[in-house]
């Protein structure tokens, strides 16, 4: 990372100005850096990260935020359009997983600030829930391998074991028989994916909602990416299992609406089978000098801007707009497949359908990655094995990129063979952590971790 990115373009701030500036002329400089940086996504070269791409549909979407940005959903008292718009999105949202079909519970919601905090309260929804349920004193949570970094995250968080179960190396499917084995009287909850982030593979739901189901614990299914698309691809005919609320077993479902739901960054839908299982991770507080105090999630204060943005994007988006949507991403990330089975050293890995990741056993793939990354493709690295994926987005949607993206994939190739002997400069990075990084040591990673933030604040490094 380099630590003052525009630091030949604008002079570096080293503390408050003494004196404001006036609005246009910082309304100028923003655009020029937001401009500059679009211009690198735009080209469609840029897997994941930007999932919509519509400059006016941001645009519409930031002047809702600019109605609300300024007021606090955390006071309902002077803010009910915040449950307005909560109560809209999760509702929308339980209708997209099909809540109706439950029989055995009261589905309910809640918002979040992005997948990570979604997964972080299932998480403690679980733990809190096992706890005063089953007495569950040494929470454990088992996910397969594939399952987001994010569920070591908050497991680590709060204070529960990870368990880890294998997969088959050939369909990237994990093995029920170890989830079961993992499973314990003090399991929480299990994992299944739709889709997972590295491969874009969907675990086998309705196997995991029998074992859940069998075994007494909780299933979630992790929608954050594939949330907003898998049901538009599905309602299109594509080969899609069923992986939301129809399947029995399935307890909780997050998903990002500020992925594939085409939402400014910031929000993502956590839903419940039942209502049970949300009020565990309450927090409320009666007797404190500052006042009773109460909060549905982690989060203090929160934005309604961001509640008001995500609603009204849904809204103008509609079920027309994202089963359009949905058929050029899937009929995109087909074709672009095409080019990767074109060259026999390329290996796609598992069935994929919006995402797909690929490998070599002839080629170092990393290789392929320096050339594509050369001609401006952004991919991301994956590892054991390595591999690299795309995350077929709208900008990849426009007309032209499957076609450079077939030319520049046969140079890659080529590259590759040539250059074989060299060590390749790509790795497998998620994240904020910057490239060439070969993770050995956890000081060396929390050196450059304390670099990276030092940097961001201009301290020389340590
Ligand atoms: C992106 C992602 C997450 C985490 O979401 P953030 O919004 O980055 O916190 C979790 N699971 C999957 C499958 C994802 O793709």
């Amino acid at each position: 990372m380099n630590s003052h990115p525009y630091a030949d373009q604008y002079p570096v701030l080293r503390g408050l100005p003494s004196e404001g500036r006036d609005r246009g002329a910082i309304l100028a400089e923003l655009r020029e850096m937001a401009t500059q940086e679009d211009s690198f996504w735009q080209t469609g070269k840029a897997s994941g990260s930007f999932y919509c791409g519509d400059m006016d549909h941001y645009a519409f979407m930031s002047e809702a935020f600019g109605l609300y940005g300024h007021m606090n959903a955390l006071q309902r008292d002077v803010c009910p359009s915040a449950t307005r718009f909560e109560g809209e999105i999760i509702a929308m949202g339980l209708d997209l997983f099909n809540a109706g079909t439950i029989a055995d519970g009261d589905p309910v919601g809640m918002i979040t600030s992005g997948g990570s905090a979604s997964i972080l309260h299932a998480v403690l929804s679980y733990r809190e829930h096992a706890k005063a349920s089953r007495g569950v004193s040494s929470p454990n949570f088992v996910k397969p391998e594939t399952g987001h970094v994010a569920f070591d995250k908050a497991c680590h968080l709060l204070g529960i074991e990870l368990r880890v179960a294998p997969i088959d190396q050939a369909t990237v499917q994990v093995d029920l028989g170890a989830i079961d084995a993992l499973i314990d009287d003090q399991t929480i909850a299990i994992l299944g994916s739709a889709s997972n982030y590295g491969y874009g593979t969907i675990d086998d739901i309705a196997a995991l909602g029998q074992l859940a189901l069998s075994r007494g614990v909780g299933l979630h299914v992790d929608g954050c990416l594939g949330g907003f698309i898998l049901p538009f691809g599905e309602q299109l005919g594509f080969p899609i299992p069923k992986f939301d609320f129809r399947v029995p077993g399935v307890t909780t479902i997050s998903a990002d609406t500020h992925k594939y739901g085409y939402g400014l960054k910031g929000t993502s839908l956590l839903l419940f089978r039942d209502r049970a299982l949300r009020n565990g991770q309450y927090f409320f507080q009666t007797a404190w000098t500052g006042g009773k105090y109460c909060s549905p999630g982690i989060d203090g204060s929160r934005s309604s801007g961001l509640l008001a943005a995500t609603w009204a994007g849904m809204v103008a988006t509609g079920r027309d707009g994202y089963l359009r949507y949905a058929r050029s991403i899937f009929d995109t990330s087909y074709a672009m497949q095409d080019a990767v089975r074109s060259h026999p050293e390329l290996r796609l890995i598992g069935t994929p359908s919006f995402l797909f990741a690929f490998t070599s056993d002839d080629v170092d793939i990393y290789h392929v990655n320096d050339a594509l990354r050369a001609r401006g493709w952004r991919m991301n690295g994956l590892q054991y094995p390595n591999a690299i994926h795309m995350a077929v987005t709208r900008p990849q949607t426009q007309s032209g990129v499957v076609e450079a993206w077939a030319t520049d994939l046969d140079a890659a190739v080529e590259y590759a063979h040539t250059n074989k002997d060299a060590p390749p400069q790509s790795g497998a990075i998620y994240g904020s952590v910057p490239g060439g990084l070969t993770p050995e040591a956890d000081e060396f990673i929390r050196a450059v971790m304390s670099d990276m933030m030092d940097q961001q604040q201009g301290l020389p490094p340590a």
